[in-house]
């Protein structure tokens, strides 16, 4: 399954700055992922800057953290791309770039707030330090209307018809996602991941991400 990027730009002569990491569609579980060790399949990707396959190179150990706080070793594959001599970590889908919880987690707790609970008692329920849920809404707070405006030309980009939206803020992010994500699932037909991993996705892993600005 190949999913466009958010950003819709396609083909090989587009110029793009070499991400750090490719998020690739994975069907398995932290624990199963966890459980393969190094010996984890990652189906052949290409190089995001200039398309052409990228080939093995080795590879590090992480830490994914997932529901009931259970915490994991994992084996992330790196891939090299001979042709712009860069190296792209490839990231399972289930995971955020630069987040160390799975991203279902994460989404647990960004419905939970869009739907007005605190983060503390969110953070109380899926036993995480409140500093960790509280920086995910303040990330999520305040690149919501950037995060909106790419969600809602993502699935208007999939399908022109108009996207209602019933709430506004984070809410409003989370509808849209919805909305991307079930439009993405009529256009292909096809099985896709949950709408975490489908965020992922089709941002690059950087819905989320700390430090960088939402694509
Ligand atoms: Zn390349």
């Amino acid at each position: 399954m190949t999913l466009p990027a958010m950003d819709g730009r396609e083909g090989r002569n587009r110029v793009t700055p070499h991400p750090m990491a490719i998020i690739w569609p994975c069907p398995l579980t932290p624990s199963s992922y966890a459980w393969a060790g190094k010996q984890i399949i990652v189906p052949s990707q290409v190089c995001s800057a200039c398309q052409r396959p990228l080939s093995g190179w080795g590879g590090y150990w992480r830490w994914v953290r997932s529901e009931h706080r259970l915490e994991q070793r994992i084996w992330i594959r790196r891939g090299w791309c001979a042709c712009c001599q860069h190296t792209q970590a490839l990231l399972p889908s289930f995971l955020f770039a630069h987040r160390i919880d799975a991203n279902v987690v994460i989404g647990s707790a960004l419905e939970q707030a869009a739907a007005g609970s605190g983060t503390r008692p969110i953070a109380q329920r899926l036993e995480l330090p409140h500093t960790t849920v509280r920086d995910w809404w303040r990330r999520v707070t305040a690149t919501a209307p950037l995060l909106l405006a790419a969600l809602l030309a993502y699935a208007t980009s999939v399908d022109p018809a108009p996207v209602t939206l019933l709430m506004d803020g984070v809410a409003a992010v989370l509808e849209a996602l919805a909305q991307a994500c079930e439009r993405t699932r009529q256009r292909l037909g096809t099985r896709l991941p949950d709408c975490w991993a489908f965020w992922s996705l089709i941002s690059g892993g950087l819905a989320l991400a700390p430090h960088t600005s939402p694509p």
